[in-house]
């Protein structure tokens, strides 16, 4: 977050309140057409069993220089067989023109190797993968870089590592048809490339891999998380030579392939990225660099711009109250809970702050144990989407229905965007965005829990409802999650 010090309110945010008033509506009459809803992702049942290999997989046949024995290099071996598979069934449907199979293919250990490739050594590159266009060539490090994601997060991480590297290789293919040129930006490349995966993820959800099963809970979790971890640092340009996205970024573009198909992949261009992309560097006036305490002064700025952005809504916001997250005649949900008696939010603020504290990257690249900071939005998210238990509580919506989890999460996006302007007394700050991620992405996400702290099982589903609210306002939190 980032304090301006600045005053007034855009009008936008009344359109929130209005919004959410609107849900009364919307909740007691018939709902008719196409819902998300908490039993289907983007369209397929909701699946929980182990991710990963079939037992009944195929022996690939493909020629991988340097290949070991190693279970990831059989991993990833699979993958490339898997994912070569798919593109050559879809890419004549969606393209019109045969698949031509990628020309080298490179496994290396980067504590070991010294593999000239591509104009550098395995060595220079360290723990990568990567697709090197001249000599269409995709590579991975097995040493360092596979067992890390494979340990951290499952076998679908690599799978999706890989399956993005493929989707570079099959957007040179594409070249003017994915308006890939010499000048195209690497961000547009890498969102392709997000959003290859996605679609490539979706034919193994819906069955169609011989290699691979992917469930559509705990499976696409193990996609979610790998896309968070690869995230680019906050304060990056997305105009900047190397960025990738931030991990709000990569996960709208994987989203979208999982939830579209390949052609709108390609059709991902430079005016795309720049109306939606959110990578952007800090403000030179932040002197905090995105990171402000959570403290009683500031907990009582975020009061107060919560009531000024809610009181279109025309009922009582709730207080925030530090009374130990607790609920003298309700349900505790530390560290913040909505109390329906009092119409407070109870803090407690210790662990808010605790929780506050910047992601310690270093800890979460090494594995090494951090004290469980996500970062001070992921903190002040919290308490929002409690005090918004609040305002819906007040225009009679249920707050325990089986939609509500979701829709606080949409409600928390829908008003980080409409703080996010000139004259805002707390403002969104690079980096913010992927603080909420990793807080989704905990078991126990209290930003898309109802009012009693049961969260919206799914990740790839909080992740989205975030993203409805961000990018389409509080008018998609009751549309879409009634
Ligand atoms: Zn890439």
């Amino acid at each position: 977050m980032e304090r301006t010090g600045g005053r007034g309110v855009r009008r936008a945010f009344l359109a929130l309140a209005v919004a959410v008033a609107t849900l009364t509506a919307a909740c007691s009459g018939e709902i008719e057409g196409e819902l998300r809803s908490e039993g289907e992702i983007a369209g397929l049942p909701i699946t929980h069993f182990e991710s990963g290999l079939r037992t009944s997989a195929p022996k690939p046949r493909l020629n991988v220089e340097n290949v070991s024995s190693e279970e990831d290099d059989r991993l990833a071996v699979a993958a490339i067989a898997d994912v070569s598979a798919f593109w050559k069934e879809q890419f004549p449907r969606h393209f019109g023109e045969q698949f031509q199979p990628v020309s080298r293919l490179l496994s290396y250990d980067s504590t070991t190797d010294d593999i000239n490739v591509c104009g550098a050594t395995t060595a220079d590159v360290a723990m990568n993968a990567f697709y090197c266009p001249p000599e269409d060539l995709v590579a991975w490090d097995r040493g360092t870089l596979l067992p890390l994601l494979r340990q951290r997060f499952g076998p679908m991480a690599v799978v999706t590592v890989l399956g993005h590297e493929f989707g570079h290789a099959v957007q040179y293919r594409l070249g003017a048809k994915a308006g890939i040129s010499e000048q195209t930006s690497t961000i547009v490349k890498e969102q392709q490339a997000d959003c290859f995966t996605g679609a490539y993820f979706r034919w193994i959800a819906e069955g169609h891999s011989q290699y691979f099963e992917v469930s559509t809970s705990e499976g696409l979790n193990q996609v979610m998380a790998s896309l968070f971890f690869i995230r680019d640092s906050p304060g990056q340009s997305h105009a900047a030579a190397g960025a990738h996205g931030t991990a709000f970024d990569r996960t709208y573009a994987f989203q979208l392939g999982f939830e579209t198909d390949a052609a709108k992949c390609a059709a991902i261009d430079q005016a795309d990225v720049d109306s939606r992309i959110t990578e952007r560097p800090f403000d030179p006036d932040d002197a905090g660099m995105g990171d402000i305490s959570v403290n009683d002064q500031t907990l009582g700025m975020l009061q107060q711009s919560l009531d000024e952005s809610f009181a279109g809504a025309g009922v009582p916001g709730p207080k925030i109250v530090n009374q130990g997250a607790s609920c003298p005649n309700g349900v505790s949900t530390p560290p913040a809970s909505y109390c329906q008696d009092s119409n407070t939010v109870s803090i407690d603020m210790a662990a808010l702050a605790e929780l506050g504290q910047p992601i310690d990257r270093e800890a979460e690249l090494t594995g090494r144990e951090s004290g469980g900071g996500l970062g001070d939005f992921a903190a002040f998210a919290e308490v929002v989407s409690r005090y918004v238990q609040g305002i819906q509580v007040g225009l009679n919506v249920p707050v325990d229905n089986a939609n509500a989890g979701l829709r606080t999460a949409c409600l928390v996006g829908a008003w980080t965007a409409a703080i996010d302007h000139d004259g805002a007394l707390l403002r969104p700050s690079p980096g913010d965005l992927d603080e909420a991620i990793a807080e989704l992405l905990l078991p126990r996400s209290l930003i898309a829990a109802d009012v009693n702290g049961h969260p919206a099982v799914n990740g790839f589903a909080r992740i989205e409802a975030l993203r409805q609210g961000y990018l389409n306002g509080s008018g998609a939190c009751s549309a879409e999650y009634p």
